[in-house]
């Protein structure tokens, strides 16, 4: 499909040239990553009954990367998705590959204790590295930056909480430095941060196209994918699971439940123990040249460190995504898109009138205590979720890590994670309808400050 430049029809200034109003997106919508990503390998729904080895469920960087890995070790693995590749948190991030989870580090071990805290930092700083060796390995396409990411401080209370994150990181050696407000001027092309913590691990992709490119090479080396097969039942029988689609069913000897924030179907717990915070992204039409190198002139990817986030990144083509906490349906779709456009327009002057092209969103699926889960569901039936927003790197490792388990490569043991009981999330619904009346609320009250 198209090159990541092929739409810029000169549309390229601060002043961009007006497009269609791109709202309200609807809720499948994948906005600009539909539009540049290369086409997704071709599918079709499962209408048989076939027999694998391990049957994955769900098509997004976890189950295709424990997909991959498992094929390359000429074990038989399907993938069944409700949708199709990407559809869900996959295909709609924002496309930063960090190394690491939105908690510090010290929580992160407190939380966990020993081994599994230290072990699961040391496999996230990893897991950046292994996202862009896989891309390298397999040629996808899908606009790798490896410049690291920029982690912006608003004010002194920012700043503070970045001084902790920097002393834990570099307590653990990792490669991280801390910014002073002039380099994170030079380095965003924006004065309105106190400093920023660079993390020379991570970096951005176009994450549609990493997912898409996660199928390809699944497939080449032999994996089967079947799209728009939704598993609605699951039964046991005798060592075997039988997984049941609308038109066919899959029997298989392991599962590996790959479906996050987006379940449905007989693991529906995965998503009922996280609570959906909604997060949209906006872009720009691709910038003209000047505007473009004084923002992000090092290609990072960025965010700052307000409770209700803002985040914002280039893409290939020189488009600028902006993206923050809210849902794009209803009053929410106009009430962010007017923020979005006055934030941008405070933090990066220099654009004159902010135009969008492209708005999506999508479900970053929240555990209670901001740690991902390692859920043995049934016997031979696994799976990782409840990556809080930070699911490309990580789900890319954990899918590797699945792969290995079911090898017998690695024992329960030396998981990076403890298996534990799926548990629904208290007040659930209230505390999404809260997420999105609140988001919305609050980036009304800040237009009008
Ligand atoms: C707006 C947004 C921004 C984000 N930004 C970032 C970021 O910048 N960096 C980062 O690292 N992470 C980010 N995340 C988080 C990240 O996208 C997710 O953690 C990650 O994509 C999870 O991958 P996954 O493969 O586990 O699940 P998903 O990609 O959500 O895939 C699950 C799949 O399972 C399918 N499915 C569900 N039920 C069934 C069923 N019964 N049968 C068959 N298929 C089923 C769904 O259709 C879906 O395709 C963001 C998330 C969102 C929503």
């Amino acid at each position: 499909m198209s090159a990541p430049d092929r739409d810029a029809q000169g549309a390229r200034g601060g002043a961009l040239k007006p497009q269609p109003d791109p709202l309200p997106p609807n809720a499948r919508s994948h906005g600009l990553w539909e539009k540049s990503a290369p086409a997704a390998p071709d599918t079709c729904g499962l209408h048989r009954d076939i027999r694998v080895d391990v049957a994955v469920i769900g098509a997004g960087d976890t189950g295709l990367s424990a997909a991959l890995h498992l094929a390359e070790r000429h074990v038989s693995v399907s993938v069944l998705e409700a949708a199709q590749v990407g559809f869900g948190g996959s295909g709609r991030n924002v496309g930063l590959v960090n190394a690491g989870l939105w908690v510090m580090p010290e929580v992160v071990i407190g939380r966990l204790g020993m081994p599994y805290g230290p072990r699961l930092l040391e496999r996230l700083g990893e897991a950046p590295g292994r996202v862009f060796e896989l891309i390298a390995r397999y040629d996808i396409a899908c606009e790798p930056v490896r410049s690291g990411t920029l982690h912006c401080a608003l004010g002194r209370k920012g700043l503070e909480q970045l001084e902790q994150r920097a002393a834990q990181w570099l307590a653990l050696r990792a490669p991280v430095e801390l910014l002073g407000p002039a380099d994170t001027a030079r380095r965003t092309g924006s004065r309105i941060f106190s400093g920023a913590l660079f993390d020379a691990r991570a970096g951005t992709v176009q994450p549609l196209a990493y997912a898409r490119g996660l199928a390809r090479a699944a497939m080449a080396n032999g994996a089967a994918l079947f799209t728009d097969s939704a598993v609605l039942g699951a039964e046991r029988d005798g060592d075997t699971w039988v997984l049941r689609t609308s038109s066919g069913s899959a029997r298989a000897d392991w599962v590996v439940v790959a479906t996050d924030a987006y379940a449905e179907g007989p693991w529906r717990i995965a998503r009922e123990e996280q609570v959906h915070l909604p997060y949209f992204n906006f872009a720009t039409g691709p910038l003209q040249e000047s505007l473009r190198q004084s923002i992000l002139p090092g290609w990072e990817g960025a965010w700052d460190t307000r409770r209700v986030l803002s985040s914002f990144r280039l893409d290939a083509a020189g488009r600028l995504l902006f993206g923050s906490v809210g849902a794009l349906r209803a009053r929410g779709a106009d009430v962010h898109q007017q923020w979005a456009r006055r934030a941008l327009g405070r933090m990066f002057p220099q654009f004159g009138r902010v135009e969008f092209e492209h708005g999506w969103y999508g479900h970053i699926g929240m555990t209670a205590d901001s740690l991902p889960r390692f859920h043995v569901y049934a016997p031979r039936v696994i799976g990782f979720s409840g990556y809080n927003g930070r699911g490309i790197a990580p789900g890319t490792m954990f899918g590797a890590i699945l792969a290995d388990l079911i090898c017998g490569k690695v024992p329960l043991s030396e998981l990076p994670l403890p298996v534990t009981e799926p548990e629904a999330a208290r007040f659930r619904g209230l505390r999404e309808g809260l997420y999105r009346a609140g988001s919305r609320a609050l980036h009304w009250s800040m237009d009008r400050l």
